[in-house]
């Protein structure tokens, strides 16, 4: 059914479909909509995707809806480590606090794999699609009008990105959302973060695991050859760590995980240290006519339970489950757009509500008022007692609330042999030796 708008409104060379941010939500709803059918352009503002402040995790979740788009076996062909235990150290104790090795699904772990190797293998198999494209160095600045609806994007050079959808997937700094003034309730965060990989020696199994000192707290994910380390600090602290000069950063970061204390010289330079500024927020309207916001863009997630990438590919898949058939046959999709925001307002509220209890109980005692945890907590106590309790985290970190299954239509129009040139590799990155290609 062709409605009224799509005969006044829509040029035969239009897209069906502009997303403005090539990140996780983007490229998983570029390929979901172009499997479908739509004519997609996803549009990314930086010139590749290899950067190093993006988590690396690829949940349960997230590995369960490939497997239900048959693409979770070439998945694991790239390398990747997997993760099924997450661990605690403190006041010299190790403590396992979740355990994804019962989960009910198949792929009972984390796999930890650059996220440039996640987003490349996606739009990989996104290109298999004739209506899918993506742009590298298209920056949406805003948005397109047309009769109070939103109609497309207008790029930094000032080109206009045609489109009967618009979604902003374009991240925690958003410039879309900001652009079409949709509500926001910030909820704060107390945090930073700074960022950066020290080197260690292989392991049998993965550390990766979180550090609690008197007053501050590392996180080391376990990257094989390396750690990529978060040191916690207050939120707007990282000038004042600065000023007192990298020496003085090294003592700190020796101190709170001594583990770490023989490798932390290889910190040289300020630019290996990278700030990463933390927001808690959710819009309370994640659309109007013509747009659609989804992932970080509708709410910023803080890294606590390292869980944002994959609530914003479940927006992708619930966008995708809602809309794609829809805007596939033409139809006006703008009075199903609320259904997207209704599905996935309870998770988000769920899960961040979840990082604010651990901000507030947790972060703001232990970085801001300089708690000393010199005896490991009762809960904490708990999960060594009941080994059983693991598994209640690894349930809310690994498949989360209301699961989205595939259920956008594949239209049959997948081609063979649309591979694009293979991906050069970062200088400097490594793989992790441990888990390695699967055959
Ligand atoms: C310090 C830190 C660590 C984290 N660690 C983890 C973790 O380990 N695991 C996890 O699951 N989550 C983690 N998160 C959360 C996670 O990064 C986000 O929730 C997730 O990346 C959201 O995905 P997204 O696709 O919505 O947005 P993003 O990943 O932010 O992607 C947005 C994309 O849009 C592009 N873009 C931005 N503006 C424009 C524009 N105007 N035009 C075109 N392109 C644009 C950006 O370059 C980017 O590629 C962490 C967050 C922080 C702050």
């Amino acid at each position: 059914m062709v409605t009224g708008w799509v005969e006044h409104d829509v040029m035969a060379s239009e897209l069906d479909l502009v997303i403005a941010g090539g990140g996780p939500a983007g490229v998983m709803a570029g390929l979901l909509f172009a499997r479908a059918g739509c004519t997609v352009q996803v549009l990314e503002k930086h010139a590749d995707f290899f950067r190093d402040f993006r988590g690396d995790t690829v949940h349960p979740s997230t590995l369960e809806l490939l497997r239900e788009l048959g693409l979770l076996e070439e998945l694991l062909k790239r390398p990747h480590d997997e993760v099924t235990t997450l661990t605690a150290r403190v006041a010299d104790r190790t403590i396992t606090i979740a355990d994804t090795r019962h989960l009910p699904v198949e792929s009972r772990f984390i796999a930890l794999m650059p996220q440039w190797d996640f987003l490349d293998f996606l739009t990989q198999e996104a290109r298999h699609y004739p209506g899918f494209s993506l742009r590298m160095q298209a920056e949406a600045v805003d948005l397109v009008i047309e009769n109070g609806r939103v109609g497309g994007v207008r790029l930094s050079d000032g080109e206009e990105v045609r489109a009967r959808l618009t979604i902003a997937a374009d991240g925690r700094s958003s410039v879309l959302r900001e652009k079409a003034s949709l509500p926001k309730n910030d909820l704060g965060a107390p945090i930073d973060v700074l960022w950066f990989r020290l080197p260690k020696g292989p392991t049998v199994t993965n550390q990766t695991g979180a550090t609690f000192g008197a007053g501050t707290l590392v996180v080391e994910i376990d990257r094989g050859d390396y750690w990529q380390c978060a040191y916690v600090v207050p939120k707007g602290a990282a000038d004042e760590i600065k000023d007192k000069g990298l020496a003085a950063f090294r003592d700190d970061v020796a101190r709170a995980a001594p583990e770490l204390a023989s490798v932390v010289d290889t910190l040289q330079d300020w630019d290996q240290v990278k700030l990463l500024s933390v927001s808690l927020d959710r819009l309370t309207r994640w659309w109007r006519p013509g747009l659609l916001a989804i992932g970080d863009a509708a709410h910023a997630m803080s890294p606590v339970g390292g869980v944002g990438i994959n609530l914003a590919i479940q927006d992708a898949v619930a966008a995708a489950n809602i809309l794609a058939a829809p805007l596939a046959r033409g139809e006006n999709v703008d009075p199903l757009l609320h259904k997207v925001q209704d599905r996935r307002m309870l998770p988000t509220r769920v899960v961040q509500g979840a990082q604010k209890a651990v901000h507030d109980r947790v972060l703001t005692p232990l970085v801001l008022r300089k708690a000393v945890l010199d005896k490991v907590p009762f809960v904490l106590r708990l999960f060594d007692r009941f080994p059983v309790l693991r598994r209640i985290p690894a349930r809310l970190v690994g498949l989360g609330v209301r699961r989205e299954h595939i259920r956008s239509p594949d239209a049959g129009i997948r081609r063979a042999g649309a591979e694009p040139p293979p991906p050069s590799r970062p200088r400097g990155s490594s793989r992790s030796p441990r888990k390695t290609a699967r055959s």
